[in-house]
């Protein structure tokens, strides 16, 4: 008990030195996320939507998804020329189960991947960034008939591709995986297979990005158009929450404080940082009504994953065929999307990714002393398992309030704060010694 006293009372101490740090820009990420090139993401749309149809079941190896799938494996072997032998891409094959339902039977599926192996042989997490390749009709069962599928999720499909491009020749500790996923509009069959594979033999999946529907700034039916903002979908309370952790949900009274919730969060402050003029909105529901992502076969599994998708939809250019109809032209042709808006969430996307994969781990065993009463808070928590860092940042925000609102550091892994722990919800994320942030970790209760 004294020894943890003195331990506190330099935490006393240290948190005078605290004050609210401006953070700069990375030069390093800064200058990746001006090299995403709105021209870029437009040829890779034009082409993926110039295949006559990316059905997950089309079977045509010369104009239909297995030659769409061989392109992009082509330019992801392209991009790996200038990684040092670090990227390398694969298609990875697999039996998609039949379910009666959009599978009728057993049928080949493919994902196409993209490995840039992390640098630092003792840092076994994985960063993905992915969207889905497979297009779709009005009849979710039509794999012959054109499906262009240029916004959805030739998007998704197009950034994954672009961030590919600019990150390969960059090294980060972790390792990132880019993915083209197959199967999504037959009920998120390509990225289910990842997901239960990944669970299966351990991968160490720290976040996933899923990009669906990214491209287009124009709404149907209200006519807003504004290139100026997007939503990130995050559940709110797990899907895959143990009774346990429910238990210290009720109790802490984080029901918002999710760890899809904190990628959440943390993409909308770094998007923001890096990418002028933008706004991310947090979309509080695991999805939209009526429509899913493939981040749900993750979540599942439970790793944490988002969806980023754009603000305004226009539903008459999703999943219709294309025609004219009363002189309104449907279907999801690369004419109705807005490349510089897409530029702009691919920036995102690559400011979230490129400091998660320069981070250091997530600080261990965060805790918030509640074992007595007491209007300051005590934060205590363990060096992570990987990577160096200089510090910790300590979030803190008012109960009501959706993002973090003060950031406190500090070179202990301890900090005492004269604010009530009654009043405010806390997380902690280590700063690594080039500046990027972890993901934060929201405490657990230290009672006894
Ligand atoms: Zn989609």
């Amino acid at each position: 008990m004294r020894k943890i006293l003195f331990t506190l009372s330099l935490g006393l101490l240290s948190q005078w030195t605290f004050s609210q740090t401006i953070i700069n820009r990375n030069p390093e990420i800064d200058a990746m996320v001006k090299e995403v090139s709105s021209d870029s993401l437009e040829s890779y749309v034009r082409k993926l939507a110039s295949y006559n149809s990316r059905h997950t079941l089309s079977t045509d190896t010369q104009n239909g998804m297995p030659a769409a799938q061989d392109w992009v494996l082509s330019k992801f072997n392209h991009f790996a020329e200038s990684s040092n032998g670090r990227m390398t891409a694969e298609i990875e094959k697999f039996t998609i189960p039949g379910d009666g339902r959009r599978i009728e039977q057993d049928s080949p599926g493919a994902n196409v991947v993209a490995t840039l192996k992390g640098t630092d042989p003792n840092d076994d997490r994985i960063f993905i960034l992915s969207a889905h390749m497979d297009s779709r009709n009005k009849n979710v069962m039509d794999a012959d008939n054109f499906a262009p599928g240029a916004n959805d999720d030739g998007s998704g499909t197009a950034a994954v591709i672009e961030l590919a491009r600019v990150m390969a020749s960059h090294s980060f500790p972790a390792t990132i995986k880019f993915v083209a996923f197959t199967g999504e509009e037959q009920g998120l069959k390509g990225a289910t297979y990842m997901a239960d594979k990944a669970k299966e033999e351990g991968w160490n999946i720290a976040a996933v990005l899923n990009n669906d529907i990214i491209g287009n700034s124009e709404s149907s039916g209200t006519l807003l158009k504004d290139n100026l903002k997007m939503r990130v979908f995050s559940e709110t309370i797990p899907v895959a929450e143990t009774e346990e952790e429910a238990r210290v949900r009720r109790y802490t009274g984080a029901d918002n404080d999710s760890k899809s919730r904190q990628l959440a969060r943390y993409i909308k402050e770094l998007g923001e940082r890096y990418v002028d003029q933008f706004e991310i909105k947090l979309i509080y529901r695991p999805d939209r009504f009526l429509r899913g992502g493939d981040q749900t076969s993750f979540a599942r599994n439970g790793f944490t994953a988002v969806r980023l998708s754009e603000m305004n939809e226009n539903f008459p250019h999703q999943h219709e065929n294309v025609r004219v109809e009363d002189g309104v032209q449907y279907g999801d042709l690369p004419e109705f999307m807005d490349f510089e808006y897409l530029r702009k969430v691919s920036g995102i996307n690559l400011a979230s990714l490129a400091t998660l994969a320069h981070s250091a781990g997530q600080p261990e065993n965060v805790k918030i002393d509640v074992r007595g009463l007491s209007n300051h808070s005590i934060l205590l928590w363990e060096a992570p398992k990987v990577g160096k860092v200089k510090g910790y940042y300590v979030l803190m925000r008012e109960t009501s309030s959706p993002v973090w609102e003060k950031k406190f550091f500090t070179t202990d892994t301890n900090l005492t704060l004269p604010y009530s722990k009654d009043n405010y919800f806390f997380s902690v994320q280590s700063v690594s010694e080039n500046g990027s942030e972890s993901l934060s970790v929201f405490p657990t209760p230290l009672s006894r």
